[in-house]
Parts: C-alpha cells; structure tokens; sequence
C-alpha cells in the first residue's frame, strides 16, 4: 500500500465497536469527562497518558511541525509501546483506534493525522493502528464512528461532558489564587473530577442531564469551602490563544499556575468555545451559500444549504441553551466567570475591520476573546500558543499595538517543549504591570 493509499485507507470515520479508543490528553477536565461519556455509550475509551513520550514525538519529527503534533504523536506511540511490552505476543495493533480529528485550513491542524499515520506506517507493529478522525469542516459529524440512533445522543452527552469539564477548570482558577492552605483545591479538582466521570459515564447515554447537574451543584458548592475570604480580589489575568496550548499544561508549563504564583487570579478561554466556534461559522458559511443561490435561482443548492444553515442554528442552538443552564446551576453556588457568544466575540472585530471570520482559524477568537475581556475590566492578557503558530502570530500582530493604546498589560507566551530562561522575570514584569492596573481600574471606580 502507498502512503497515500494508506491516507485514504487508515485514517477516516471507523466503527468505534470492539476496538480500544486512544483518546489524547488535551484540557485534563474535558478529556477525560469526553472519554468518560464514549464509555457510557459502550465504546472503550481510554485517554492515554500524555508528555510521557515527548521525546519519541521529536525522534519522529523534523522539528518543523507545530508542537501540539510533536506532543500528540508521542502520546501515542508512547503508549502504543507500553501496550506492546505489556501484552507481550499477545499485542495487535489493530485492536486499537487512534483518535486525532482534524480541521481545514489554512493552517496546519488538518495534517496532524497525516503526519502522525506516515510516521506510524513506518514503525514496526503499530502501522495496523487506524486514525479515527473527525472534521471541523462538517460540525464534528460522527460519519461511520457510531450507528445513527445513538449519534445526536452522543453528541449532545459528550457536548455537555466538554461544559462541565470547562466549568470544573473555571472552579479551580476561582479557587486556587484564594485557597486556605496551597494544594487544596488541585487536590479538590482530581476528586470532582472523578465524581463527574462517573456521573457521565453512568447516566451520559440516557441523558440523565438533571441528575448530572445536580451532582455538579453538589461538587461546585463544597469548592466555596476552599476560598479564605480575607484575600482581597487579585489583578484579573484573561488568557486566549491556540486551544491545545493553552489547555494543555504540561506544554505550557503550566502557566496559569505561574502566575497565579505571581499574584493573579487567571480565566482561561474555555474548550466549549471551540465547538460553538465551529457551529457558528458552519451556519455563516451555510448562509452565505443560501444568498448566493438564491442570487443563482438555483433551488436545489438553496435547499441543501438551507438545510445546512438550520442543523447548524440548531446545533448551536442547542449548545447555548446547555451552556447557560449549567453556568446557572453553577454560579448560584460559586461565582465561575462566565463564558460568552461566538457573535459577541465576532462583533468585538469591529465589522471584519481588525480580523474576520471568514479567515478562519481561532485568531478571530482570540482577537475577539482579548478585547472581549479589556471590556470587562481584566487587567492583563496573555496569548499562549506553539512556537511559530500561524494564527496566533496573526493574533498578537494585530492586539499588541490596540492593548498598547488602551494601556492593558499584554504578553505573548510561545512553547516548544524548550525552557525560555527569563520566563519568569517576563512574568514577573507583566504581573507587576497588570497589578498596577487593577490599582488604576479600582480607584478609577471608588
Ligand atoms: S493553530 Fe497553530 S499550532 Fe495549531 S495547527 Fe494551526 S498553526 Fe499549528
């Protein structure tokens, strides 16, 4: 089979049914929570354990590639070669599914699964292990992954397993700047989330959404016991950026707790953002292919783009009215900052005159994200994202020179698995600026 042949053959929309799926580690919360919901609908998932084999995701790659596709490639073969000293004559690589999905242009997401299936075509043993992947470019459909009556289900459980995975990440970055004594509440994290993997993994493939938020209430309740109330507000820290780095803290090393450690209290932009991302731009692509038939008198194309547009409102739809009924549920017991709209974002471009979202990619989330926060008063902004990133690089061209004008404290943090000497004199600077700013934005207010 030719490497091109092996594309078309090995990586697609496989039956998940009787084969181990390897789910990578990107945000801890949601992976797992995701993971949790595949096995209440009886696929056998299993997020792998990640950054253990980054050294063998650089022996495979140039260093050329983006760093998400170094550390996700390593994952796997990682824990394929755990998998294979473990089971010994036993192991069959084609007992194991892949997980990598993927995204169009322009920039470079869509070719992770490519690379990663040369790379794992040319190892011995592992090349009979398919990528089970899915699109942005049709809204994540599940394709031949699951039978069709159980796929909407899926969607919707594991779209609400993401939110809550977002929610127990707001929890900790709420809870650990004011933390009673320091471990508290990562230790507190590690126990809810296990509480709401199993809640998701029992009652995700019935849908039991009331019984599983009220278990999340509980949870989020008790996390107000963590708060000592006598530290006074810190200097607020929003973070955007490329979604796998700034979810992924072991390829950030960590950041968020970097400045918190530096005396900030940080939100990050959720993983939920992403999806709803994706509903909102397919529904924008659909209507501009709805005018344009219509421009044609063509009624066949405006059928089917029509169609398109209302799956695609309803999706989004749908994701919205789950997003807020559980920030509701959630903010009664414990002020979480809450998540906004892809239009709101979308509208902080300023009529496509800094970005558009017809580009593509999360710079226009991020742009828009950045601003979003200046708005609500944030004192600082830090743009996270893999050396060389194209859309972040965009992203901080394009909000540095506007934060400068409105004098918001802003840095760029690029990874590449490296160690930057003077990180954390950067963030020592940037902390400083940003707690000055919240002093000018209080007394501004008092
Ligand atoms: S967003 Fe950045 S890191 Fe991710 S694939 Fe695109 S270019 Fe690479």
């Amino acid at each position: 089979m030719t490497a091109f042949e092996s594309l078309k053959a090995k990586v697609g929309k496989f039956s998940l049914a009787n084969k181990k799926l390897l789910v990578p580690e990107m945000g801890r919360t949601v992976s797992h929570l995701v993971g949790a919901t595949m096995r209440s609908f009886g696929v056998d998932a299993q997020v792998m354990e990640t950054y253990k084999g980054l050294q063998l995701g650089k022996q495979y790659t140039s260093g050329k590639e983006c760093f998400p596709c170094q550390v996700t490639l390593g994952d796997v073969l990682y824990h394929l070669e755990r998998e294979k000293e473990r089971l010994g004559e036993a192991f069959r690589a084609e007992n194991y599914l892949y997980f990598m999905a993927e995204s169009g242009g322009p920039c470079r997401f869509g070719m992770y699964n490519k690379l990663h299936r040369i790379v794992m075509d040319s190892m011995d043993g592992f090349s009979k292990t398919r990528i089970a992947s899915i699109t942005a470019e049709d809204s994540y459909a599940l394709g031949g992954l699951m039978a069709p009556e159980v796929r909407t289900n899926f969607r919707r459980s594991a779209y609400v397993g993401l939110v809550i995975g977002d929610v127990l990440d707001r929890m900790l970055w709420r809870t650990r700047p004011y933390e009673q004594e320091a471990g508290l509440a990562e230790d507190y994290l590690e126990k809810a989330l296990s509480v709401m993997c199993q809640e998701m993994e029992t009652h995700g493939r019935q849908k039991r959404f009331h019984r599983i938020l009220s278990t999340l209430e509980q949870v989020v309740k008790k996390a107000r016991n963590l708060i000592d109330p006598s530290i006074p507000p810190k200097p607020l820290i929003g973070m955007v950026g490329e979604i796998y780095l700034r979810s992924h803290r072991q390829s950030n090393q960590d950041l968020i707790k970097l400045l918190e450690s530096h005396g900030g209290e940080v939100v990050n932009a959720s993983i939920s953002e992403w999806i709803n991302y994706v509903s909102y731009d397919n529904m924008l692509k659909a209507k501009r292919e709805v005018v344009f038939a219509l421009k044609k008198r063509d009624l066949k194309s405006l059928r089917l783009h029509f169609r398109d547009w209302l799956k695609n409102r309803t999706e989004l739809a749908y994701q919205y009215f789950r997003m807020d009924q559980i920030y509701r549920r959630v903010r009664k017991h414990l002020p979480i900052h809450e998540d906004h709209r892809i239009s709101t974002l979308e509208r902080q471009l300023d009529n496509d005159r800094l970005f558009s979202f017809k580009i593509g990619t999360e710079a226009g989330l991020s742009i828009g994200g950045a601003l979003e926060y200046c708005l609500h008063g944030y004192d600082g902004i830090v743009n996270v994202f893999p050396f060389t990133c194209m859309p972040s690089t965009m992203c901080s061209a394009i909000l540095k020179p506007i934060l400068d004008r409105m004098n918001v404290p802003y840095i760029d943090a690029a990874y590449d698995g490296t160690y930057q000497p003077n990180l954390e004199a950067i963030i020592r600077t940037f902390m400083y600026q940003a707690t000055q700013h919240q002093q000018n934005r209080l007394a501004r207010s008092a």
